[in-house]
């Protein structure tokens, strides 16, 4: 089972091509943008401690975030292994062939939007050293200064994420210039960086992620 991170400025493409990613290689798929904004509609607590936060474009609270990865590797399942609990249950219950059940499938995990500051990357490790399980590679999607701020502005047009004006983007680049780009050489040193050409069309830079997702899988 790999943990791999994909990481890139907003608007790079992370959540596009993790989902994508997570579709053809069967990963489970995790985005503390998606988890925030899932708090943020439920209503909850949390939702409503960091609307605010994500209104302005600031970086919610190191340990929020920490806190609901943590929960989510706990709980983290993907239809992979929803069907293989089914095949146990069925084979408990004495249904289905005698043939002895599969191994049980050990789906790795993609993480989009996460770590963000080089203290969430630190918390991160000491995370995966209670949980028995360890960073494989980082995956930089890498696009120019002003493809990101085009397409930003192209996606403003067409979401309704509460996040996506004018105000907002900007500050969420320099949110991203002063706390998440140090992440990156924090994992160079370390050397499990890979960084991917993120320019031109959606399906471009998926076949390049492809290639190399397929070579970390392996590896
Ligand atoms: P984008 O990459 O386009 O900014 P995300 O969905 O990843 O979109 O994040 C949306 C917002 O959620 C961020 O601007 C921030 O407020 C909050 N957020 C998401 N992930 C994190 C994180 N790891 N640390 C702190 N804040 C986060």
């Amino acid at each position: 089972m790999k943990n791999i991170i994909l990481f890139g400025a907003p608007g790079a493409g992370k959540g596009t091509q993790a989902k994508l990613l997570a579709e053809k290689f069967d990963l489970i798929h995790l985005s503390t943008g998606e988890m925030l904004r899932h708090e943020v509609a439920q209503g909850t607590a949390l939702g409503q401690r960091v609307k605010d936060i994500m209104d302005r474009g600031d970086l919610v609270g190191d340990d929020i975030v920490v806190g609901l990865i943590a929960k989510a590797l706990d709980h983290g399942r993907n239809e992979l292994l929803d069907e293989w609990d089914e095949l146990r249950l069925r084979r408990a219950c004495g249904i289905g062939d005698n043939d002895p059940l599969p191994e049980k499938p050990q789906p790795s995990i993609i993480y989009d939007g996460f770590p963000r500051t080089v203290q969430q990357c630190q918390m991160l490790e000491f995370l995966f050293q209670k949980k028995q399980r360890r960073l494989d590679r980082v995956i930089s999607i890498d696009v120019p200064q002003e493809e990101l701020v085009h397409r930003i502005h192209e996606r403003a047009l067409v979401s309704n994420r509460s996040d996506d004006n004018e105000e907002t983007i900007r500050h969420r680049l320099e949110e991203y210039e002063s706390k998440t780009r140090p992440v990156l050489d924090y994992y160079k040193v370390s050397g499990r960086l890979i960084t991917v050409d993120g320019s031109g069309e959606i399906s471009e830079t998926n076949s390049r992620l492809c290639k190399v997702m397929e070579w970390i899988l392996q590896n």
